[in-house]
């Protein structure tokens, strides 16, 4: 059943604090607002898809929950801290309970691949630790567990620029576990592969969200994935929530409604 603008789908665990929150946020650029009043709460745990058209706002709202975009108008809070009120240092802590994957990967192409994952852990080293491991590099056995665990066991010391984009996507995933964040956000990360690749790095994001018990938020421009790899469906238009629903109760409606294309 579609929902208003705001209105939390039913069937999540109400006792447990949101990890994310946004009160009435909006993002403007100039006069034009990419985000306007956006109120969602997301539960420790939950796995959450962000649908809509091009421009709808998915991108503005995960850096909203990343803390590298501030809102223009209402507030943000994760785990319980407004993001406003937090200075330097704290906001930073912060940010490093939130991992994000891009859809370009983000990884550093001449870098070897166990560099790139290592970089996952930079939040909480030292510079002089950081820079003693892009020569003689730590916490090896972690990282080689984590590229295991994405099925790139075998490529720990190869540069990450000769790797397919399907594997450089398994580097970004290795990358936020051994971050081991909180939650972890995915900005259309299957958008640059195939859709055989795509499906098997959306069914490796899912699982992995599963197995560690982390919250997923993730931009989805594959509809069905929406549907099939998360809980919940938020879909976006023109910078507004249309609805906010179990993926259970989604409607062929709901989903002609979001990507409508209005006559000029
Ligand atoms: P989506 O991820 O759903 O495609 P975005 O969040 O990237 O949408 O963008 C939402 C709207 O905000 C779009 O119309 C986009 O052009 C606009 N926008 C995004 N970033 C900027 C910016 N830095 N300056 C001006 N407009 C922007």
């Amino acid at each position: 059943m579609k929902q208003p603008a705001g209105v939390q789908a039913e069937g999540r665990t109400p006792s447990a604090s949101p990890q994310i929150e946004l009160r009435g946020a909006g993002v403007r650029y100039g006069d034009f607002w990419a985000l306007k009043d956006v109120s969602l709460s997301v539960s420790p745990g939950e796995r959450v898809a962000l649908v809509g058209p091009s421009g709808a706002g998915k991108s503005t709202l995960l850096s909203l929950m990343n803390g590298t975009a501030a809102p223009s108008e209402g507030s943000v809070e994760l785990f319980g801290r407004d993001l406003g009120s937090l200075g330097p240092a704290e906001l930073r802590r912060t940010q490093a309970r939130i991992g994000t994957i891009h859809q370009q990967f983000d990884l550093v192409g001449p870098l070897r691949v166990i560099h790139n994952v290592n970089a996952g852990r930079l939040a909480g080293w030292s510079t002089l630790r950081a820079i003693r491991s892009l020569v003689l590099p730590l916490e090896v056995a972690s990282t080689r567990q984590a590229l295991t665990r994405v099925g790139l066991a075998g490529k720990l010391y190869e540069r990450t620029d000769r790797l397919s984009g399907g594997e450089r996507q398994r580097v970004a995933l290795a990358r936020v576990m051994v971050q081991d964040p909180a939650a972890i956000l995915a900005d259309e990360p299957i958008s640059s592969l195939d859709p055989v690749r795509g499906e098997e790095v959306m069914g490796l994001l899912r699982d992995l969200s599963a197995e560690l018990g982390r919250t997923l938020v993730t931009s989805l421009h594959v509809f069905e994935y929406a549907l099939s790899h998360c809980d919940r469906v938020v879909g976006l238009r023109a910078g507004r929530i249309l609805f906010d629903s179990p993926s259970a109760e989604v409607t062929p409606e709901m989903s002609r409604e979001l990507y409508r294309i209005d006559p000029q």
